[in-house]
């Protein structure tokens, strides 16, 4: 089977390692010469609105899927009249526009932090009069890792906030002083079957996802997995779908839907029984979903910037390190490593001598 991804970095690549002892192979479309999902499959060097290329990629594949949702609703539109598309442009579009999202999730009934669309500097001096400071602004897309967003703690922030952040379409939601946050990998099949990974804990540092921690029986879990059912459920969602949210007063609060495979799901390549990678192309492909339980305990770091020597991470036991082989920039995410031991305590001390490396 063939299968065609548009974008072609690590998430991509981490598929197609996932996908091609299954059978399957991979064409990627990625305008970025340098994509490292090239060196695990074939790549066809485009943008996301060339026709040309993108009618060139539906005709050699089975079905089209994504490695990352910025992509423009007309180009799933387009492909979709020539090859099946996973998951659904509706999904696409709900899950690239915050206002969207947020709208979505109270349609739903899942808990959500006051909020307000924004489209010029008076909306948002009006809007913070009612949601009040602390406050975040954010584009309602394109933003990621912590970009196009802008923390308003007190009134000389808001002066010039609507321009600071690029005069967009943006929302400004209350600052949720949450007690962590935490992520649910979900995935659904394209024939409804539906099944999630446990609740992931995550610290970020500069907005940058760095520390994941998969839990054991989370007294959240059932409540995250009410949720990410309906929204699976309502967009006849087919893949992979990763639901951030703030752990807040008991219960959760919505922050954020990824209609992909997810950083927060890279655990699950040694920690679970099937990956995140290997779930998603069950779920598109049409066959059986993989059992999501964790395999021992793990813990995954991000290596942002640069990656540790090879030799310092080899000589960790219980760490399996992944090199996405792109070039090194401040901010940028250039590797993983996973720790998976048999008990939790030997799991934190191999955790504390990764962290040392980073
Ligand atoms: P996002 O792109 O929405 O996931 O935001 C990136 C990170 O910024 C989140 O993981 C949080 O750590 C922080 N953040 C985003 N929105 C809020 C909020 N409303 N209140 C507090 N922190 C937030």
């Amino acid at each position: 089977m063939k299968i065609g991804v548009i974008g072609g970095g690590q998430l991509g690549r981490m598929l197609a390692l996932a996908g091609t002892p299954m059978g399957m192979q991979f064409i990627f479309l990625d305008p970025a010469a340098d994509a490292c999902a090239a060196a695990v499959g074939a790549q066809i060097c485009a943008d996301y609105n060339d026709h040309e290329h993108l009618r060139q990629l539906a005709d050699q594949v089975d079905l089209v899927t994504f490695e990352f949702e910025n992509v423009p609703a007309e180009t799933v539109a387009f492909l979709s009249q020539y090859v099946p598309v996973f998951p659904c442009a509706d999904a696409l579009r709900v899950a690239r526009d915050r206002l969207n999202e947020k709208t979505l999730f109270q349609q739903l009934q899942i808990p959500v932090a006051p909020f307000a669309a924004i489209e010029s500097q008076v909306e948002l001096d009006r809007a913070i009069q009612v949601i009040g400071l602390p406050a975040v602004l954010k584009t309602r897309t394109l933003g990621y890792d912590g970009k196009g967003q802008k923390v308003l703690r007190t009134t000389a922030d808001v002066t010039d906030a609507y321009a600071e952040l690029g005069s967009v379409p943006s929302i400004l939601e209350t600052f949720v002083h949450f007690t962590g946050e935490v992520s649910l990998l979900a995935v659904r099949s394209r024939h409804g079957e539906i099944r999630a990974y446990p609740l992931v804990h995550n610290t970020h540092e500069q907005g940058i996802l760095r520390l994941s921690l998969p839990s054991n029986d989370h007294v959240l879990q059932t409540l995250a997995e009410t949720y990410v059912t309906s929204v699976l459920e309502h967009l006849d969602y087919v893949g992979v779908l990763a639901f951030e949210f703030f752990e807040f007063n008991g219960g959760l609060f919505a922050n954020e839907i990824a209609p992909r495979v997810h950083n927060s799901g890279h655990w699950t390549i040694e920690g679970a029984e099937c990956s995140q990678f290997e779930n998603h192309l069950r779920a598109v492909t049409g066959l059986p979903l993989g059992s999501t339980s964790k395999l021992g305990e793990s813990a995954m770091i991000n290596f942002i910037g640069t990656v540790p020597e090879v030799e310092a991470l080899a000589a960790i036991e219980d760490c399996h390190f992944h090199h996405y082989g792109k070039s090194f920039k401040n901010g940028r995410k250039v590797g993983h490593g996973t720790i998976r031991s048999q008990s939790a305590e030997r799991m934190l001390q191999q955790l504390t001598k990764l962290k040392a490396l980073v």
